[in-house]
């Protein structure tokens, strides 16, 4: 009898929901790192529904979403998050199959108009805009909370389900623009060191824990998440909101509406 040896087959995993090589990732052929979700999308409505219930700030105006994007990313930059989110999952003994994978915000500077239509998809190279270089190589925890002097959990990166929390560090630098933008990071949480109080000199959490929950109560009227290196997260949307204002009325706008001839620029 002649046996015949079973051949050789490699299991091949199926790409990440986000990465760009993936054909439904793809609009008319091109690979480009944002790609806009149609309010018919079913993720339209669940990360539009994660941004209205986290804005608790009751003093701030409900703010309309107007955009949401998906964030690509290639292969390998997404390979070493999906390793240490696997790493994760084998010590947390959850349910949950993603290390406890959450959706987070994070709001961040930004110098272009990014997102400001609905066709604004490319990324800028200007130097103070931390929203495209985030969404360029993902966060850097050496470069986080620059910005802010005070950290209150020490030097890591910082998101939360708190989307008008988010909304606090959110800046526009161009004066061009109109709307705001958040980022929606998907981050291993793992088993979270829950914290009450300061501890600004923090570098990692203790050991058996994967993060930090500042918890509500003596310092913190928000909560927040932070984790201490690059590979516990990877953007995943960016929400574009806020209510639009009437844009001002210049001199070239108004000759134009007058004898509706386009003027050179
Ligand atoms: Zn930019």
């Amino acid at each position: 009898m002649v046996v015949h040896p079973q051949d050789d087959w490699v299991d091949i995993p199926p790409l990440d929901e986000f990465c760009v090589d993936k054909t439904e990732n793809r609009k008319n052929g091109r690979r480009n790192r944002l790609l806009r979700v149609d309010r018919e999308n079913p993720r339209f409505s669940e990360v539009e529904r994660l941004f209205i219930k986290g804005w608790r700030h009751g003093k701030k105006d409900k703010p309309e979403v107007h955009f949401i994007f998906k964030v690509l990313w290639t292969e390998a930059l997404l390979e070493s998050y999906l390793a240490y989110r696997a790493s994760v999952q084998r010590t947390v003994k959850a349910k949950d199959k993603r290390g406890n994978e959450r959706l987070l915000f994070h709001g961040t500077n930004r110098a272009c108009l990014l997102g400001e239509t609905g066709n604004n998809v490319l990324l800028c190279s200007l130097r103070d805009c931390s929203l495209c270089s985030i969404l360029r190589t993902s966060f850097d925890v050496t470069k986080c909370g620059s910005k802010n002097a005070f950290k209150r959990f020490g030097h890591g990166i910082y998101t939360t389900s708190c989307s008008s929390k988010a909304d606090d560090y959110t800046t526009n630098i161009s004066k061009e623009a109109t709307l705001r933008v958040a980022l929606v990071s998907r981050v291993v949480v793992g088993i979270p060191y829950k914290r009450y109080r300061n501890a600004t000199d923090l570098v990692s959490p203790p050991n058996g824990y994967h993060s930090i929950a500042g918890e509500i109560g003596w310092d913190l009227n928000y909560e927040e998440t932070v984790t201490y290196h690059n590979d516990t997260i990877r953007p995943a949307y960016l929400v574009v909101y806020g209510n639009r204002q009437e844009a001002p009325v210049t001199l070239k706008t108004f000759v134009r509406s007058m004898f509706k001839t386009p003027l050179a620029s």
